[in-house]
């Protein structure tokens, strides 16, 4: 899978994209992360990408040609067609269910705002899915970019580990997962539950069912409607 961003600032995604898991699944060629300098797409003599909105108001907008131009090059990279996702906190928010579907793509083109944002008509030219990471408002669209990435990439084939594998974690299934134990078994006067030392594994996985239940239930209720539950297990712990 190809990722390739657009942004002013292509030296803050390259370092947020080329550690750790995702660096490694870049290293072994199973991603590769692009980002692509809009700047170098001017064709302002001073290298300018950006000019005061029209109508007035405060701050920059970015212009349309130098984005248009770098998507241009980007596109004839790709050899076959590539959504290009535009990050703003003015779209739906993105979850996991849109990781795991953006996973099945070859090439995506993210697009990073700064400033005020972006001119809207390269926008209407160029974008296919406008998508937000929360409802908050960041100073550019480099860190959405990096969540976006890091997300949908756990879900290529191959990029985490058998170990590290995200089918039981939390989301999966509308549920947040349980809670995590590790050595000592005893900390700061705190057990790890007996049934995890209990080698019962049916046990374990009951135990861990329902602290997945019960926490979804305690922490984000909103996300039970749709959680996929036994009647049982709705009317006890739900
Ligand atoms: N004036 C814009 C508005 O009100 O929608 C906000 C511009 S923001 C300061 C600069 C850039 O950061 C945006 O163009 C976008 O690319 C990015 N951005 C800000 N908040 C975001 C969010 N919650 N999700 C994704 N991208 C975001």
């Amino acid at each position: 899978m190809k990722f390739y961003i657009l942004t002013l600032f292509p030296e803050m995604v390259e370092q947020g994209l080329t550690t750790s898991i995702i660096g490694r699944a870049v290293a072994n060629g199973l991603l590769s992360v692009e980002a692509v300098n809009i700047r170098d797409y001017t064709t302002d003599r001073h290298k300018k990408v950006d000019d005061y909105p029209y109508g007035g108001g405060a701050g920059m907008v970015m212009q349309a040609q130098p984005i248009y131009d770098a998507w241009c090059a980007v596109k004839k990279k790709c050899n076959s067609p590539a959504r290009t996702i535009y990050l703003t906190p003015q779209a739906p928010v993105f979850h996991q269910a849109m990781a795991k579907e953006l996973a099945e793509e070859e090439n995506l083109i993210l697009l990073c705002g700064h400033y005020e944002g972006v001119d809207e008509r390269v926008l209407e030219e160029i974008v296919t899915d406008y998508v937000s990471i929360g409802d908050y408002v960041l100073t550019g669209g480099e860190l959405a970019a990096m969540v976006v990435c890091d997300a949908i990439s756990r879900m290529v084939p191959g990029v985490l580990t058998n170990e590290e594998s995200g089918t039981t974690e939390s989301l999966e299934g509308g549920l947040l997962e349980y809670p995590q134990y590790s050595r000592p078994e005893e900390w700061n006067g705190k057990k790890v539950p007996e049934i995890l030392l209990s080698g019962d594994h049916a046990k374990v996985d009951a135990w861990r069912r329902k602290q997945s239940i019960l926490r979804t239930a305690e922490r984000r209720p909103d996300l039970l409607d749709q959680a996929v539950l036994t009647e049982e297990e709705r009317k006890e712990w739900a």
